[in-house]
């Protein structure tokens, strides 16, 4: 078996999983109650999220909230502050390459009222800050601009960024950090309000976190028993909160290791794959090692997808939140890429688990069945 399918998702590390499993029987209070056990459990969760903002070095400046993931992070804080601060200003801004629970959330804002500004980005996949700049004005109350793009791996300049929505003292800077966490470096410490979902990083499924200033308030999304701070009511898993804290840190530890592995795997496999007259690539030149997209110039992606799927080599095309409704990415078309090219891609995407043994039996399958499969 290949995976090469880890922005979709990847394993749980072995010491996450023992932690979690350990924890489900030891951690037996809620902790919301307010008898010794329930303390204890509240002492907890609070060590997990002191650690956590910790590996981020925010333990001064930011609050944390647990969540499913960041489809409910990126929901309770885009829709939680302009529903909160909306007699500040209308305007929000947005990129043309978010993932649907960002930009789906804009557009239902969009249609309760609020002036929602797509910033288009270049052919790199990329948010000019020119254009931010150009967007921004006194009204705006909200911009929200991911890390690394899920698709094609591109790296928004985020300091740029940053620095532009904090010359408007009324805006707030959100990202959605899924692909960037432990995988590119960040300027976490200016970015006002972050999501991103632990599974992408060894931890477990359904788990994730917003991180915010402190002093930032969120409409609630959900009433209920007032668990964190209010903002995000039900009771919390603490020990899927202690597994995320260390998930978080030995994903962060890992970074000097994790990234020149998965780089020599992503060049080895960039240059064989440039070799094929078949293949162009969408990912740019400075991406995330993690993340490989290429179109395929004569063969229908969805066949080559499952020819490889046959062989037990796993690859996405699209991505995987949005193949199933518009078999097309919306993200090559925001790059320029013609409509065969946005209909028939592929996303390679790595982790540390594996090998360069694995790029090469990868070549060696795609071109076998590259030969076998007739033109589209
Ligand atoms: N944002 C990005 C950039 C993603 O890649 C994903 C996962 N595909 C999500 C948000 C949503 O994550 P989850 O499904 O864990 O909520």
């Amino acid at each position: 078996m290949i995976y090469f399918d880890n922005a979709a998702t990847t394993s749980p590390l072995p010491e996450v999983l023992s932690l979690y499993m350990e924890k489900c029987q030891t951690v037996i209070g809620n902790s919301s109650s307010t008898h010794a056990l329930g303390r204890k459990a509240n002492r907890e969760l609070d060590e997990a999220r002191r650690e956590i903002l910790a590996s981020f070095g925010l333990e001064k400046t930011h609050n944390l909230i647990f969540t499913s993931g960041a489809t409910e992070g990126n929901n309770l804080s885009i829709k939680g502050v302009c529903k909160l601060y909306k007699n500040r200003g209308n305007k929000i801004i947005v990129s043309s390459v978010e993932h649907p629970s960002v930009t789906n959330v804009f557009k239902e804002l969009e249609k309760e009222g609020f002036e929602v500004v797509y910033l288009p980005v270049n052919e790199e996949g990329k948010v000019l800050p020119s254009s931010l700049e150009e967007a921004m004005d006194n009204k705006t109350i909200l911009v929200s601009i991911m890390g690394v793009n899920n698709e094609v791996g591109s790296i928004n300049d985020m300091n740029a960024l940053a620095d532009i929505v904090h010359k408007y003292p009324k805006a707030l800077f959100h990202s959605d950090l899924t692909q960037a966490v432990s995988k590119v470096k960040m300027p976490y410490n200016k970015i006002d309000m972050f999501t991103y979902s632990t599974h992408k990083i060894g931890g477990l499924r359904g788990d994730g976190a917003l991180i915010y200033l402190k002093k930032i308030q969120f409409a609630s999304l959900f009433d209920g028993g007032g668990q964190e701070g209010g903002f995000r009511s039900g009771t919390v898993d603490v020990p899927c909160a202690l597994s995320h804290a260390l998930a978080v840190k030995e994903a962060m530890k890992s970074m000097t290791r994790k990234i020149p592995h998965v780089k020599e795997i992503y060049d080895y496999l960039k240059e064989e794959l440039g070799k094929l007259d078949e293949v162009s690539f969408n990912s740019p030149i400075d991406g995330s090692p993690f993340v490989l997209n290429i179109s395929l110039k004569h063969k229908k992606a969805s066949v080559i997808l499952e020819a490889l799927s046959e062989r037990e080599i796993y690859v996405s095309s699209v991505s995987a939140c949005s193949s199933k409704g518009e078999p097309i990415s919306s993200v090559l078309l925001a790059m320029n890429r013609s409509e065969g090219d946005a209909r028939n891609s592929l996303r390679l995407s790595f982790s540390e688990s594996n090998t360069i043994n694995e790029a090469q039996a990868f070549m060696k399958e795609f071109m076998d069945i590259l030969e076998r499969t007739i033109n589209r």
